[in-house]
């Protein structure tokens, strides 16, 4: 169980995502004035503390309406098109409504392969992290013209999941046209139950989304696996209405609204057992006394003046080996610079990392969250 949650506090970090029925008119075109609600209420929230990022649909839909289309279209390349055309709209839509309070937005694309990849995923996660400890607000999407997913299946479910992977994300709030998940289709059973509470990646709950083989775009079965992927970094789930007057307020202030997927863990320690399952190990980092005395007993991060030796090929992102000058592991972690760079740095202050590559990427070889101690 989410501990920060459950004792009532509010979210550091809200993923948010906002689905094209909730943020458009019938799929044709952007409803500013309902953007605007959504962007009140991620302002308040921020007043009582909480980074939000927005994972927002609704490029397709603008899309579509502003090449003057009368529907959506089926061919995937046009959906593209459209999804191209339309990310401009909505983007400016959600500057506009920022700047009234004047709070700065930024876009970022995404891939499945961009959370899969190591490296990327390390660039995707400090721009994140980067911007929203800067106050700016992420407006993500997927990057339709380059990848098909979501147009296909999810409507970024699945892409809200991995976002609250990517930020370590407190929450994720899925905002859908139906008040949550019940146990049987409300829409032929009028006795069905709202399911409150459940374990996110419960299987048995497959069957109340499932009914009539329902694996359409954006349906139950998506939100559902998207609770899974959260939670793997320990993140709950809440599938609530778009339609709840102060949903998202409400909800982050722990009102219990919708359907709640619990995960199991708060998210640092399901962090670094995710870490911890990681296999392919891609070098090995020599320490000096220093350095093994700081990570083992202050708990921070590694710097490259502490590194002695550096062996191996590994990339950027990549899980590498961390052992004190007799060869005995310490600790393991995703190192911020590949073997070559590393190299070059190793033993010095981390204000010399740029004069010596001519670049700097974090000042930190292996940040403390990304690493675990043996
Ligand atoms: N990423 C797409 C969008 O922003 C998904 C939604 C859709 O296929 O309509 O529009």
């Amino acid at each position: 169980m989410n501990t920060t949650l459950a004792a009532g506090r509010v979210p550091r970090r809200l993923v948010v995502k906002l689905g094209s029925a909730l943020l458009t008119n019938d799929g044709c075109g952007l409803r500013e004035d309902t953007l605007a609600g959504w962007v009140a209420q991620i302002m308040e929230l921020r007043g009582d503390g909480t980074q939000t990022s927005i994972v927002s649909s609704g490029a397709v839909a603008e899309g579509v309406s502003r090449l003057g289309w009368r529907r959506r279209p089926h061919a995937l390349h046009e959906l593209q098109a459209a999804a191209a055309v339309g990310q401009m709209g909505l983007v400016q839509a959600y500057e506009q409504c920022f700047q009234k309070y004047g709070v700065r937005t930024a876009q970022i694309l995404l891939t499945h392969e961009d959370v899969a990849d190591r490296r990327r995923y390390l660039n995707a996660r400090s721009t994140l992290c980067t911007l929203m400890e800067l106050g700016v607000v992420p407006v993500i999407n997927e990057n339709d013209s380059v990848a098909t997913d979501e147009i296909r299946f999810g409507d970024n479910d699945t892409l809200a999941g991995l976002v609250a992977n990517l930020v370590d994300a407190d929450l994720l709030i899925i905002l859908t046209d139906q008040s949550g998940l019940f146990d049987a289709d409300p829409r032929h059973h009028p006795d069905a139950r709202l399911i409150h509470d459940a374990r996110a990646g419960d299987a048995a709950l497959e069957r109340f989304a499932g009914a009539g083989g329902n694996l359409g775009r954006g349906g139950m079965q998506t939100k559902l696996r998207a609770a899974a992927v959260a939670a793997k970094s320990g993140t709950d789930t809440v599938i609530a209405s778009g339609l709840e007057p102060q949903v998202l307020v409400r909800i982050a202030r722990g009102e219990s609204v919708g359907t709640r997927l619990r995960a199991e863990q708060a998210p640092l320690a399901a962090r670094k057992q995710w870490l911890a399952a990681q296999t392919h190990v891609g070098g090995t980092l020599v320490l000096d006394a220093g350095a093994v005395r700081v990570l083992t007993q202050s708990g921070r991060s590694l710097l490259a003046v502490g590194v002695q030796e550096a062996h191996g090929d590994f990339r950027r992102g990549e899980m590498v080996r961390c052992v004190d000058a007799n060869g005995v592991e310490v600790a393991r972690g995703l190192v911020n610079y590949g073997a070559e760079d590393a190299r070059r740095i190793m033993g010095l202050p981390s204000e010399q990392i740029e004069k010596a590559l001519g670049y700097v990427d974090e000042p930190e070889l292996i940040h403390r969250d990304n690493l675990i101690i043996l």
